[in-house]
């Protein structure tokens, strides 16, 4: 299916839960997601990245590969985000903007990963990144896949 540009998002349910790629219900708590997050504007920072020289058909090579993370926490109230509400039993989740430290613990609680191409090799961890929309991520004539059954376009991370 194609459905127009892919989009880099994340979903939050009632509890505060991130995850990435949305899911019809939490991985975490099972409730319904009741918000999307559109990572695409947003910077993340490598978690850990490889290089794979033996690539599958149409995709590039070598090919940079990182494991990223998104840390919401620290926009999550800057355009209105909806209420926190629902008495979170976590230690507390800024939801006044404070953002002082001791978020360490809180990975359940404002981070997304997300697994993506890099544009260069030229990364280490810790590096911030953005997404960058690329149009064609794989060649569609190299694949065993029909063309039109398969959407092309993604993201993948520059470092800032
Ligand atoms: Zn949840």
């Amino acid at each position: 299916m194609t459905n127009g540009p892919a989009r880099l998002k994340a979903a939050r349910c009632p509890d505060g839960h991130y995850h990435h790629p949305p899911h019809p219900r939490c991985p975490d708590c099972g409730a319904k997601p009741t918000e999307r997050i559109d990572l695409s504007d947003r910077e993340a920072v490598i978690v850990t990245w490889t290089t794979v020289t033996a690539t599958p058909p149409g995709v590039r090579k070598p090919n940079h590969l990182a494991i990223v993370e998104f840390d919401l926490g620290d926009r999550g109230d800057a355009d209105g985000t909806d209420d926190e509400g629902d008495g979170d039993p976590g230690n507390g989740d800024d939801a006044d903007g404070a953002n002082g430290g001791g978020a360490e613990d809180d990975s359940e609680n404002g981070t997304v990963r997300a697994i993506g191409g890099l544009t260069t090799d030229d990364a280490a961890i810790g590096d911030r990144v953005r997404p960058v929309y690329v149009e064609r991520l794989r060649e569609p004539e190299a694949g065993i896949r029909e063309p039109d059954s398969q959407e092309w376009d993604g993201y993948r991370f520059e470092p800032i």
